[in-house]
């Protein structure tokens, strides 16, 4: 067997330990006589799975007790409309433009509300992020919206948005548990899971309680498209995605136990990329195209001197085991994707090959 370093944006890779666990539980799950995926999602084996996940999800995250998390399928962009339907209490919100995924969420809250767009950097093609200080924020706003970590574009912002008394809401799709964040900063947290934390097929949300208990009254939403009807049903409103649940608690255990926390795993991530930034700033061939204190830790852009040499790049590092490396087609060029599960010697390895490509191509 031979595992190739996957440099894919999305899903990713998992950490190999939890692979191996998940193999060896797989038709038995404890001592279940059943796989998790076979097992009733009202059983109480699968119940202290769940319960179990979200326990360490708080621990890891210290989610203070006044916020509530939910475990809802949809992924995240089924977050960019619950967003607004749940807590656009005013008919109008702030987002802030910084890529794709917060132009989508941006286009979609329009469908329920007005959306001001008070900051973008696409006159940059989001090569950067905007100073979250200098923006004037709308008076009227319900949320300010941001999405964290640009994974196309890869920036993140390093400052977040502050309006008194304006909650944050923030797709932290690309970036969670990469580092240790501050949940008491934002009124709001989502992600899609299959970046950073488990197999594809659900999103978490993170909710402070007051929002969720005070959404707005003045649209009906569907029983699933409701974050309190969800998260008081204790995410079993119907039939959850149990076994990427399950994943997601094998990876948070992993944190725990092999990374040792969220500090440790920033250190991890921050040694990652600066091997990766320090050689794309003293090469002459590949070059990295974003603002520097607005780089982003877990997606990283770059580009060699010409699309023929980008694909040539592509494909003869694919062939040397370096996958999914080609860059989103808005960017062009190249993008490694070194989420948390991507070992430091995945990212070594495809330094020196770089190098090598450099030499024979220069
Ligand atoms: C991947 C991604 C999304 C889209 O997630 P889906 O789960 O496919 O809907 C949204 N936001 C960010 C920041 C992403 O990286």
């Amino acid at each position: 067997m031979a595992r190739v370093y996957n440099f894919s944006a999305g899903p990713s890779m998992l950490p190999e330990s939890v692979l191996r666990t998940a193999q060896a539980e797989m038709l038995e799950y404890g001592s279940s006589g059943q796989s998790v995926m076979e097992m009733s999602h009202r059983s109480s084996v699968y119940d202290a799975i769940i319960k179990e996940t979200e326990a360490a999800l708080r621990r890891v995250l210290c989610i203070p007790d006044n916020y509530k998390v939910g475990f809802i399928q949809g992924g995240a962009s089924t977050q960019f409309a619950m967003v607004p339907m749940n807590l656009m209490t005013t008919g109008e919100a702030d987002y802030l433009v910084t890529g794709q995924f917060s132009g989508k969420a941006a286009k979609e809250a329009e469908k329920f509300g007005r959306v001001n767009v008070p900051a973008s950097s696409k006159d940059k093609n989001f090569t950067y992020i905007p100073d979250v200080d200098a923006v004037e924020y709308s008076k009227n706003a319900s949320y300010i919206h941001i999405c964290e970590n640009n994974t196309i574009y890869g920036t993140r912002f390093t400052k977040l948005p502050h309006a008194d008394g304006v909650p944050l809401v923030a797709d932290l799709s690309s970036c969670i548990l990469s580092r240790p964040t501050d949940v008491s900063q934002y009124g709001l947290i989502y992600f899609g899971v299959q970046k950073n934390v488990a197999p594809a097929g659900m999103a978490v949300a993170i909710i402070r309680e007051d929002l969720m208990e005070n959404a707005r009254t003045d649209i009906a939403r569907p029983a699933m498209l409701d974050y309190k009807t969800l998260i008081d049903a204790e995410s079993m409103y119907n039939t959850p995605p149990c076994y990427t649940i399950y994943m997601m608690g094998l990876v948070l255990k992993w944190i725990e136990t092999e990374v040792g926390g969220l500090a440790n795993m920033e250190a991890r991530n921050n040694a990652k990329a600066k091997l990766l930034y320090d050689y794309l700033d003293g090469s002459s061939f590949f070059s990295n195209p974003v603002n520097k204190p607005d780089r982003s830790i877990m997606n990283v852009t770059f580009t060699s001197p010409s699309p023929e040499l980008d694909k040539k790049f592509c494909a003869e590092a694919a062939a040397a085991g370096f996958v999914n490396l080609k860059g989103h087609r808005s960017v062009g060029g190249m993008r490694a994707s070194i989420y948390n599960a991507m070992p430091a010697e995945g990212v070594e390895k495809l330094v020196e090959f770089m190098k090598q490509f450099e030499a024979d191509n220069a």
